[in-house]
């Protein structure tokens, strides 16, 4: 079964980010540009019990629309979610949406890039969906959401025990697709369990937007989840991974912040902070 998984081979626990220390600014303050990308779900907003339920405060729209105008700075949104999806909820010009962890992204000056999906996959997708909506049907809690090229199961409003029971037949079903040679792969995330595509994942859609764009940047890359650990490793040494977490966890980021709470304080001192060397 492919399930991604952090590498331990690289994971140790990160350090917490003290942005109140001078100190961590350095290489911020030094970098002619930075290329800031952020997960959504989890990171940007608390995790909510249904997608469409979470929230962002006014505050928080308001540093995230001047992130997107402090010189310097580039901003993408890295999500597992369709780019329309993302869009709609942030409304913000000026910044890359990478959407179905890279599948999709769409850049400020409205180029879209599509990685090419095979009908195989789409076709598979499609059959996960309708068996198994059929066993869930009457399950509370447990329900999909069909994204096209990617398939999300949620469970976070079920009871552990029927949950549990449904994820590993669904996992077990997608495991005998993969035997047939349809490319797929799951994603376990927090209380979702996601099917994708192989060949493209958070990682590699930082590093082609930070090749294509991002030249002499400084990457900073900040999520929560296991779907980002490809993406901290993609950063390389000059980057900076920042995981947000409650508890710290072996992970390939060199830092952690608790919550989304932490995230917005560290992006208003990112506006400060680079506001002043302009
Ligand atoms: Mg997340």
């Amino acid at each position: 079964m492919n399930v991604i998984r952090s590498k331990q081979g690289s994971a140790k626990n990160p350090a917490y980010m003290d942005f109140a220390d001078p100190g961590v600014w350095k290489s911020i303050l030094d970098a002619r540009r930075v290329f800031l990308f952020l997960d959504l779900d989890g990171t940007l907003v608390e995790i909510a019990p249904t997608p469409s339920a979470v929230d962002l405060s006014a505050e928080g729209r308001r540093s995230l629309a001047e992130l997107t105008t402090t010189p310097g700075i580039l901003v993408a949104v890295v999500s597992g979610r369709r780019i329309e999806e993302i869009q709609n909820f942030l409304r913000l010009s000026g910044i890359f949406y990478v959407g179905l962890h890279g599948l999709e992204t769409l850049t400020p000056q409205g180029e879209r890039i599509c990685h090419p999906v095979d009908q195989e996959v789409i076709d598979a997708l499609q059959s996960l969906l309708e068996k198994f909506n059929r066993s869930i049907s009457g399950v509370p809690g447990i329900f999909f959401e069909d994204k096209g090229m990617t398939l999300s199961l949620h469970f976070r409003l079920a009871k552990k025990e029927k949950a549990s029971e449904v994820v590993k037949e669904f996992v077990r079903t997608v495991a005998t697709f993969r035997e047939r040679g349809v490319p797929l792969e799951v994603l376990q995330g927090r209380e979702v369990v996601e099917v994708k595509p192989t060949g493209m994942h958070k990682g590699k859609a930082v590093a082609y937007l930070l090749g294509r764009y991002g030249k002499g940047a400084l990457p900073i890359y900040m999520g929560d989840d296991v779907t980002d650990e490809a993406a901290f490793q993609s950063l390389g040494q000059g980057g900076m991974a920042i995981l947000v977490t409650e508890i710290p966890r072996a992970t390939a980021a060199t830092y952690y912040l608790r919550n989304p709470e932490e995230v917005h304080e560290f992006l208003k001192s990112l506006i400060h902070w680079r506001g002043k060397t302009t």
